[in-house]
């Protein structure tokens, strides 16, 4: 059945966008297609290091019902609401990316889940997967509200998910996220596998907090056939801990993993920035995400959109374009002068410190941009 972000990209086509309606059913009268019109279409964007640049994530609200310790301070400060793009707006800009080029869109906040009516969103960018424009449509999520969600994912079009998840022990899960229930998510787990998603859980290594819940969840990773990444802590806003205190490298954090079983290389990529390597004896691939210890920049092929509508080509650095405003007063035509620019401002590298003392590589955390 169709919802109104449909509706509106179907009636609205949306060369027009920028009417002062946006937002409503009344946008424009062209009917020409943001995802399949020229002047860009089919053109692969490649940013000025010649790095082609197909994958694109969305933070769909800065909001989440967890603070985790190493995203988040414990006096978050969320954005207004009339500064946040709404799903119509984040839907149209899509399907410019997309006909610029973008393959792949994972979907990210915050938390995605909590933000009302995401549904209606998540299908509409799934019917670019089913009409072979996307590749892949996937989601980033704490888990807490997969139990009720999981099976329209699967529905919608999305084949796997990420989800978030730094301890099995509610102690030490309650303890980082400042008060959340593991439980919530181990269902929402389940409720994913029986809608047949395919899900990889996310880790953060934390120096002494959860280096000894590692191999607890890769062994539940094996007994349900997930995978299982590794993320080192990145030092994004600020935060009530130092992040020197944090930062585990993972070289370290994988030791009693490695005292168990062979690691072997493998060539399987998902499109972000993990290494995976098989484990002797074990199905689950284990990912390692090492920002800090071995930078992995030279193969970013990733754009960030903001739900203010701000598109970031590195998650360690301010510069931005601001892609709402331009929107809003031209339409897609603003989206395309404004990509150009952003593609050309794509730095070569974070430059990542977590070095005592050291100021925090952005002022926004990583909610903000999306992880
Ligand atoms: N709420 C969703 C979730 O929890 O997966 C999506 C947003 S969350 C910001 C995305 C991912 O970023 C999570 O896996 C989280 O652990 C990770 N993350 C947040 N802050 C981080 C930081 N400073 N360094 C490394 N990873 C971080």
């Amino acid at each position: 059945m169709a919802n109104a972000i449909d509706t509106i990209s179907q009636t609205v086509g949306s060369q027009t966008v920028g009417s002062k309606t946006m937002g409503s059913k009344t946008m424009g009268s062209k009917t020409t297609d943001p995802a399949t019109t020229s002047p860009a279409t089919a053109d692969a964007m490649h940013d000025r290091h010649g790095r082609r640049i197909d994958y694109l994530r969305i933070s769909v609200t800065d909001r989440c019902d967890l603070r985790c310790r190493y995203c988040m301070s414990e006096t978050m400060q969320f954005l207004p609401r009339r500064e946040i793009l709404t799903l119509e707006e984040i839907a149209i800009i899509a399907a410019r990316f997309i006909a610029r080029g973008v393959r792949r869109i994972r979907l990210s906040g915050g938390e995605p889940l909590v933000r009302r009516d995401f549904v209606d969103l998540a299908r509409t960018l799934g019917r670019h997967v089913t009409s072979g424009a996307l590749d892949e449509l996937t989601l980033t999520t704490n888990g807490t509200q997969l139990a009720r969600h999981a099976q329209m994912l699967a529905d919608i079009g999305m084949r796997r998910i990420n989800v978030s998840l730094d301890a099995l022990d509610p102690a030490i899960f309650a303890h980082i996220t400042r008060g959340g229930d593991v439980a919530q998510v181990l269902e929402g787990l389940e409720a994913a596998r029986t809608a047949g998603l395919k899900v990889k859980l996310n880790t953060v290594a934390l120096r002494g907090v959860n280096q000894d819940q590692l191999l607890p969840l890769l062994h539940y990773c094996e007994d349900r056939g997930f995978d299982l990444t590794l993320i080192e802590t990145m030092p994004l806003g600020q935060i009530e801990q130092a992040r020197a205190d944090q930062y585990l490298p993972l070289s370290e954090a994988i030791e009693p993993i490695r005292a168990a079983y062979d690691f072997t290389p493998l060539d399987y990529r998902t499109g972000g920035p993990a290494r995976y390597f098989a484990l002797s004896g074990l199905k689950t691939r284990l990912g390692l995400i090492t920002p800090l210890s071995e930078n992995f920049c030279a193969g970013c092929n990733r754009m960030r959109l903001t739900c203010q509508g701000r598109i970031y080509m590195c998650l360690g650095h301010e510069a931005h374009v601001d892609l709402k405003a331009a929107f809003r007063e031209r339409g897609v035509a603003g989206i395309d002068a404004l990509l150009d620019r952003a593609l050309a401002t794509k730095p070569l590298a974070h430059d990542f410190s977590v070095a005592r003392g050291a100021s925090p590589a952005t002022q926004r955390h990583m909610n903000v941009t999306g992880g």
